[in-house]
């Protein structure tokens, strides 16, 4: 319903402005951390490495307009930059767009092709040749990620690219059973997503699924699909 998008929204916003901040950013950088971290750290290291992969072979980055929606701290936004292309990089979190920006000046130096902003991507308006969200349907309930994907769709001239936990058997027992020990802790709800209901998705707003991958380390799991239209 609209007021669940509404409370996990502001509690996914306010998390990532605070402890999910500090938490995210230590993960999302090359400092110590603790065994869980540095795993996460590498499943998503190498989504990220799988997706500028996928385009640098497409061999037409420069000045490809692409929207990087929830970007964090610009993981996938800075390589990208770094080839040329045209990124628009947003996120619901302050914290994590001024890191970004920072991240942004020390590795890229006076690179203009990127720009940052502060937006919940519900309120992204525009057109770009690829609009890719990794990651972030962590934070929405089955009910909400067809409105979500839908409006990504609409900013998408060519291709939209997803990444998200997957819902299997296997994954949904191993999360029972992860709740029994002490792990990192939760602080927002974590929500899997069936692969055929995403496609689903995808596909009835005219894409079809161009390129597939899997990332699955110890802690760390991420289905990403590369959508086309058709
Ligand atoms: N996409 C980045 C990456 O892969 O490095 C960050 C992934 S991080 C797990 C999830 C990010 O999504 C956080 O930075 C969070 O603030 C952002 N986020 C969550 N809900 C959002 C929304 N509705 N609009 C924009 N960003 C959102």
């Amino acid at each position: 319903s609209m007021n669940t998008t509404t409370d996990d929204k502001t509690i996914v916003k306010d998390y990532f402005n605070a402890t999910g901040f500090d938490r995210w950013r230590r993960i999302y950088g090359d400092g110590d951390v603790n065994k869980v971290q540095k795993d996460i750290r590498l499943g998503h290291q190498q989504t990220i490495d799988t997706v500028v992969a996928w385009l640098k072979a497409d061999e037409n980055l420069a000045n490809l307009s692409i929207c990087d929606a929830g970007c964090g701290v610009g993981s996938l936004s800075l390589p990208l930059a770094q080839e040329g292309a045209k990124i628009f990089a947003s996120d619901i979190s302050e914290k994590m767009v001024t890191e970004a920006q920072e991240r942004a000046q020390k590795t890229l130096k006076e690179a203009s092709n990127v720009t940052f902003a502060v937006q919940d991507l519900e309120s992204l308006t525009g057109n770009y040749h690829t609009v890719i969200c990794l990651d972030v349907l962590i934070h929405y309930p089955t009910e909400d990620a067809a409105k979500m994907i839908n409006h990504l769709a609409s900013l998408a001239e060519n291709r939209l690219i997803l990444s998200f936990a997957p819902k299997t058997l296997c994954l949904t027992l191993l999360k029972k059973i992860g709740e029994f020990f002490p792990g990192p802790s939760k602080t927002t709800r974590a929500y899997q997503h069936k692969e055929k209901d995403i496609i689903k998705i995808l596909e009835d707003n005219g894409f079809s699924i161009q390129r597939k991958d899997m990332t699955s380390t110890r802690f760390y799991y991420s289905r990403i699909l590369e959508a086309v239209k058709e």
